[in-house]
């Protein structure tokens, strides 16, 4: 019997088995297409994407096919004023690394699926579809045809990572929040000829005659993203003729060669249901967000952390299959912060009304850019004790001897704080901790110990996807949070 059976190898599903990789569990992946996809995409991650790729193990090759972002990403108005920023820190971020990185998605997926290669345990499958599933108490199958046929496969559960026509979440049910945003547009990626002076950071182009991105992603490779317009035909818009008339002015034929070019129409959706018992989804199957904040495939390397310790413990017989309840509760209110601010920021590229155009950028102050960031939402309520800070994902500080935090306490719970509060925190509790093999380290310092202390905090409980369970101000309270933590045994 197959333990998790994933459909679908993009992004998502290849970062879920990586995950899982490591827990020894039978993972097989189904991927029905026999090559990686090679339409144009997402280009942009975060730092917090690089440090699930850390958690991994495959933070040095991600590095190795991406960038780190220098200068954000740039609102510019018909005339050229920049209206808006998104900063990003200079250096490291608070997740230890850049908080920007750009990148041409075939090269990540291929780290990510070479990466499986590690894990004896884990399977993919290419070319084989998952036709139909059924479930009932006691697991599902699967119904999977490849090169040599149909065959049947059982299986504990099923991720769909099956993107956005997923089958998983029509088989789910239950519909989705519609958040409004359904736009189509023109994608094309160049490699440049030559170099063009062109700028080296993103610039949403708020210009209402045309609404269009462009971004330096890595290397001589530039994406253009072009809005159609009501008087558009979108009838043979991806030719390369028709292509160049959008970009003309900026980049010829003899600059750079045109690699690829889709249509696509841009969504704002949340499945209102990521569960029905044995079966779940994630990524593009669960939401579907608008790219201008770069942020739909991190939501769904978000869902995989999030997942990947839940199913490992639930499957290792470690937690209540009540854990899984927590996903959806968790990650619904957590993508849909992302998804509404891609939504306000759409409105404010898209706008294609000159006299409201003009209003726009007058409500923007002359001289001094704004600055946005993007969000840091909570998890909403599920697996940590719901007050601030528990809910929101830990920082990854460097350590005294220069490691990362990561680094020293592994994927899996850790107990953070102040040498008195981890000794004091009594013997249920450091049984606990034992049980579940959480990392403790004692009197941090540097930063971690800053952090805490800044918050009159004496400790923090911390998951093994590094969002915090429990922040508590003495042992006491550590001792009672301690017990709380899914799989606890009790006194
Ligand atoms: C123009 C554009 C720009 C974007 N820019 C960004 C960006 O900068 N940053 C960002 O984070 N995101 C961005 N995104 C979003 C990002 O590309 C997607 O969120 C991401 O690719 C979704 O990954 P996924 O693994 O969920 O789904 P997919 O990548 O769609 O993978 C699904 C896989 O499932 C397989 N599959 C489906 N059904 C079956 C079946 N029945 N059996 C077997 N296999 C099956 C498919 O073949 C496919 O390989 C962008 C998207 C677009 C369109």
């Amino acid at each position: 019997m197959i333990d998790v059976a994933i459909v679908g190898c993009g992004p998502v599903g290849a970062l879920l088995a990586n995950l899982l990789g490591p827990s020894g569990l039978t993972v097989e992946v189904f991927e029905r297409e026999a090559e990686l996809w090679r339409l144009p995409r997402a280009v942009h991650f975060d730092g917090e994407v690089m440090r699930i790729f850390q958690a991994a193990g495959l933070a040095a090759e991600v590095a190795r096919v991406a960038r780190e972002g220098t200068r954000g990403m740039h609102f510019v108005n018909a005339e050229g004023r920049t209206l808006l920023v998104r900063g990003i820190a200079e250096g490291p971020g608070p997740q230890g690394w850049a908080t920007s990185w750009y990148f041409h998605q075939p090269d990540l997926e291929g780290v990510l699926r070479a990466g499986l290669a590690r894990y004896p345990n884990v399977r993919l499958h290419l070319r084989h579809e998952v036709l139909a599933i059924e479930q009932d108490a006691s697991g599902a199958r699967l119904r999977v045809g490849g090169p040599c046929g149909d065959a049947t496969h059982a299986t504990r559960y099923v991720v769909g990572c099956d993107g956005a026509r997923s089958m998983l979440r029509r088989l789910i049910g239950g519909g989705d929040y519609d958040l409004g945003l359904h736009q189509p547009w023109l994608v094309a990626d160049l490699l440049l000829k030559r170099d063009l002076g062109l700028p080296s950071w993103t610039v949403q182009h708020c210009n209402p005659a045309r609404p269009m991105t462009e971004v330096c992603v890595t290397g001589q490779r530039r994406r253009w993203e072009i809005m159609l317009m009501p008087g558009d035909d979108p009838q043979g818009i991806t030719a390369p003729e028709r292509v160049w008339e959008f970009i003309g002015a900026r980049v010829t034929p003899a600059d750079a060669e045109l690699e690829r070019a889709a249509l696509y129409t841009f969504h704002s959706v949340i499945a209102r249901s990521w569960r029905d018992r044995r079966l779940l989804i994630a990524g593009d199957a669960a939401h579907q967000t608008p790219p201008f904040l770069g942020q739909g495939m991190c939501a769904g390397m978000r869902d995989a952390a999030n997942l990947a310790w839940k199913l490992a413990a639930i499957l290792r017989g470690a937690a209540p299959e009540a854990l899984l309840d927590t996903y959806a509760t968790e990650r619904v209110p957590h993508a849909r912060a992302f998804i509404e601010l891609a939504v306000e920021i759409g409105a404010l590229i898209q706008t294609t009304d000159a006299r409201r155009a003009a209003e726009r950028d007058k409500s923007f102050a002359q001289g001094e850019e704004q600055v946005f960031q993007f969000p840091a939402p909570p998890l909403g309520p599920g697996a940590h004790l719901g007050t601030a800070p528990a809910g929101r994902l830990f920082p990854q500080p460097r350590l005294g001897d220069g490691r990362r935090l990561d680094e020293a306490i592994g994927e899996r719970f850790a107990v953070l704080g102040a040498r008195a509060a981890i000794e004091g925190a009594g013997a249920a509790a450091a049984r606990a901790w034992d049980v579940l093999g959480a990392a403790r380290l004692p009197d941090p310092g540097g930063e971690a110990g800053a952090w805490l202390a800044a918050r009159g905090l004496a400790a923090v409980l911390l998951r093994p996807d590094r969002y915090v369970f429990a922040a508590v101000q003495d042992a006491a309270a550590l001792a009672a949070a301690s017990l709380r933590l899914p799989g606890a045994p009790q006194p």
